[in-house]
C-alpha cells in the first residue's frame, strides 16, 4: 500500500476528549473517528488491525471444531420475552418498534437467537455437540461509553455458543474453548491471564475471563505469587476466617463526640485508633431496596459478592442524599446499632472486638461495639474485596493485585436458556433433554485497544507483529531523488513478492514527519532509504519496539526483514 493513496489522517495534537492512551492514539494515528457517543468509524488502518484479530479468532475457533455463521442484528422481542430477558436486561438493550408496531431490539448478545435456531434444527443427540460462532457488530446502550474502542455502544464481538448432550460433554467443550482462547491471545502477541470470573446466580467454577494485563485496565485481578490461582476481584474469595481463640474482654459501650469527622481516616486520627478497629456502614440499594453492609475500616465492600448473596439483579451504592432519606442519619455517622434497615456483616467484622462505628447521630460515634452483644445482622458472609494483605484462597501464598482489561469471557451456561426456550433433543433412550449450553465472547475491537494500552510509548503505538496493519513500513526520504526512489520501490516490490505486508511512505513530506508518523502508527519494522543509500549504498532497518537499528546493503536488509518477520510470526503459533 502507498501512503500517498491511503486515508490515514494522523493528528499532531492530542485530542482532548480522549482520557486513555489507546483512545488518544487510535484517534491520533488516524485509525478511528467518532460519529457520535460510543460509535466509531474504523478507518483503513483501524479496520486492518481489527481484521488481524478476526483472522486469528477464526483460525483458532475453526481449529477447535466450531463453525462460523452470521445471525441478524435485529431481534424480535418475542424471543427475549420467552427467555425472560426482555424485562431483566435493562436499558443497555436498545428497543424499538418497526412500522408494523412489532417490538424489536438490537442484539447485544445472541443466546436467544442461537437457541431458537438450534431448537428448530437439531433434534437428536447424534448431531451433538455443536459449537457455532459469529463475528459481528453488537449494540449495547452502555450507560457510560468511554475510552474509545474500549467501551463503545457499537463494537465488534466474536460470540460463540455450544450445545452438548451431557454435562461431561459441555465441560469438555468448555475446556476446548479455554485452550482456543489461550491460543488466540498468545497468537495476538499479548501478555494476558485467564482468571476465574464471577458466575452470578448460575454458580459453579466454569467461567473465566481473559485479561490483557495493563495498568489502565478497568478490572482488578488477584493473582497468587505461588500457585496458578488468578481471579477477578469480583470473584476472588477471602480465605475463610479463622478465629484466633483469644479471649478479649468486652468493654462497655461508650458514646464519643466526633465533630465533623466523617471519613475513616479523620475519625481514626481524632480518636487515635487504627482503621482496623473501625467498622464502616455502607448502604446499598439492591433492586431498589436498602441494605447496610458492615466492613472493617480498611476494607472495601465487593458489590458483586453482595449481589450474589442477595440474589439481586443490581446493587448500587446509595449516595449521601439517599442515605439520609433512608436512615435519617447524615452519611459518615452510620453504625449498626439501632439501624432500621437490614444489616449484613462481612465475616471479619463478626470477629472484631470493641470496635468503633457511627452512632447514627450527627457528630457522634460509638466505641467498644461488639457483635452479637450489641446488634443483630441477617447474614455474615464474605462480602469484601481481597487485598494484598490477604492470602491465596487456594494455597495460602501471597496475593498480588494487578490491573487488566477483559478481552474475552467464557461461560458454562448449563440449561438455563434451553429450559426457558424449551430447546430439547432426544437422547439415546429417546427421552427429551434440554441442551447443555456454553457461551464464549471476545471483544474484537476492544482487543485492538487493549493491545495499544499494553504496547505503546511516548511516540505512539508499538503493535505486536501479529496485529499490526502492516508488518513493514518503507520510508522513501527523498521521492524526487531517482536513485533513492528506485531502491525504495524495488524493496517495496520484493518484500511484497515475499508475501510481506508493506506500506511505503512515498509522500512528498519532510523526513521528520515521516519518522513521526511511522512511530505513531506503530508498524513493527521500518526501513529507511535516504541519503546514506545514495552515498554508501546502505539502508537502515529499525525495530519499533526497542529502537534497534542496523545499516545494511539493500539485499541484506531485505533478507534480514523477511527472516525476522517469518521467525517472529512462527513463534506466536507455537
Ligand atoms: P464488561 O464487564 O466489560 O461490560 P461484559 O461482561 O458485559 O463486559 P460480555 O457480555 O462477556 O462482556 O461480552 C464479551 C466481550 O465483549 C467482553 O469480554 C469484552 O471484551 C467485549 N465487550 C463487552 N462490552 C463491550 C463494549 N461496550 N465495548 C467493547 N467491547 C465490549
Ligand atoms: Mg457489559
Amino acid at each position: 500500500m502507498r501512503y500517498s493513496e491511503l486515508l490515514l489522517p494522523t493528528l499532531k495534537e492530542t485530542p482532548t476528549e480522549a482520557e486513555v492512551v489507546s483512545h488518544r492514539l487510535l484517534l491520533r494515528a488516524g485509525f478511528i473517528r467518532k460519529l457520535t457517543s460510543g460509535i466509531y468509524t474504523y478507518l483503513p488502518l483501524g479496520l486492518a488491525a481489527i481484521r488481524k484479530v478476526e483472522q486469528i479468532v477464526r483460525e483458532e475457533m475453526n481449529r477447535a471444531g466450531a463453525q462460523e455463521l452470521l445471525m441478524p442484528m435485529v431481534q424480535p422481542a418475542d424471543l427475549w420475552k420467552e427467555s425472560g430477558r426482555w424485562e431483566k436486561y435493562g436499558p443497555e438493550l436498545l428497543r424499538f418498534t418497526d412500522r408494523h408496531e412489532r417490538e424489536s431490539c438490537l442484539g447485544p448478545t445472541h443466546e436467544e437467537v442461537i437457541t431458537d435456531l438450534v431448537r428448530r434444527e437439531i433434534h437428536s443427540y447424534r448431531n451433538l455437540p455443536v459449537n457455532l460462532y459469529q463475528i459481528q457488530t453488537k449494540f449495547r446502550d452502555e450507560i457510560r461509553p468511554r475510552f474509545g474502542l474500549m467501551r463503545g455502544r457499537e463494537f465488534i464481538m466474536k460470540d460463540g455458543y455450544s450445545f452438548d448432550a451431557t454435562e461431561k460433554g459441555a465441560e469438555l467443550t468448555y475446556q476446548k474453548m479455554y485452550n482456543a482462547y489461550s491460543r488466540i491471545f498468545m497468537r495476538c502477541g499479548l501478555s494476558f491471564r485467564a482468571v476465574e470470573a464471577d458466575t452470578g446466580t448460575i454458580g459453579g467454577s466454569f467461567s473465566h475471563e481473559f485479561m490483557v494485563l495493563a495498568d489502565t485496565g478497568e478490572d482488578t485481578l488477584a493473582i497468587c505469587k505461588d500457585c496458578a490461582y488468578a481471579a477477578n476481584m469480583e470473584k476472588a474469595a477471602v480465605k475463610p476466617f479463622e478465629k484466633t481463640g483469644e479471649e478479649t474482654e468486652l468493654l462497655p459501650l461508650k458514646k464519643v463526640e466526633t465533630p465533623g469527622k466523617k471519613k475513616v481516616e479523620k475519625v481514626c486520627d481524632f480518636l487515635g485508633i487504627s482503621p482496623k478497629q473501625l467498622v464502616k456502614t455502607m448502604v446499598y440499594l439492591a433492586d431498589g431496596d436498602p441494605v447496610a453492609v458492615l466492613v472493617r475500616g480498611d476494607h472495601e465492600v465487593q458489590p458483586v459478592k453482595l449481589k450474589n448473596m442477595l440474589g439481586a439483579i443490581e446493587v448500587e451504592l446509595a449516595d449521601e442524599k439517599q442515605v439520609f432519606d433512608i436512615t435519617g442519619v447524615p452519611s459518615g455517622y452510620l453504625g449498626p446499632i439501632g439501624l432500621d434497615i437490614p444489616v449484613a456483616a462481612d465475616q471479619v467484622v463478626s470477629a472484631m472486638a470493641n470496635f468503633t462505628a457511627g452512632a447514627n447521630e450527627k457528630n457522634f460515634h460509638l466505641q467498644n461495639i461488639n457483635f452479637p452483644r450489641d446488634f443483630q445482622v441477617f447474614q455474615v458472609a464474605d462480602l469484601r474485596q481481597v487485598t494484598e494483605e490477604d492470602s491465596c484462597p487456594s494455597c495460602g501464598g501471597g496475593l498480588e493485585l494487578t490491573k487488566g482489561i477483559e478481552v474475552g469471557h467464557i461461560f458454562k451456561l448449563g440449561d438455563s436458556y434451553s429450559k426457558a426456550l424449551n430447546a430439547t433433543f432426544q437422547d439415546g433412550s429417546s427421552e427429551e433433554q434440554n441442551f447443555i449450553m456454553g457461551c464464549y465472547g471476545i471483544g474484537v475491537s476492544r482487543t485492538v485497544a487493549a493491545a495499544i494500552e499494553q504496547n505503546h510509548d511516548d511516540n505512539g503505538i508499538i503493535f505486536p507483529l501479529p496485529l499490526a496493519p502492516f508488518q513493514v513500513i518503507i520510508l522513501n526520504l527523498d521521492p524526487k531523488n531517482k536513485e533513492i526512489s528506485s531502491a525504495a520501490e524495488s524493496l517495496y516490490a520484493q518484500l511484497q513478492h515475499e508475501g510481506m505486508e508493506v506500506l511505503i511512505d512515498d509522500r512528498d513530506e519532510r523526513p521528520g514527519i515521516k519518522f513521526k508518523d511511522a512511530d505513531l502508527i506503530g508498524i513493527p519494522n521500518r526501513v529507511t532509504v535516504g541519503k546514506r543509500f545514495a552515498q554508501e549504498g546502505e539502508v537502515e532497518i529499525r525495530k519499533r519496539r526497542d529502537g534497534q537499528t542496523q545499516s545494511l546493503p539493500l539485499d541484506k536488509a531485505m533478507a534480514e526483514i523477511v527472516e525476522s518477520i517469518r521467525h517472529e510470526m512462527a513463534a506466536t503459533k507455537e
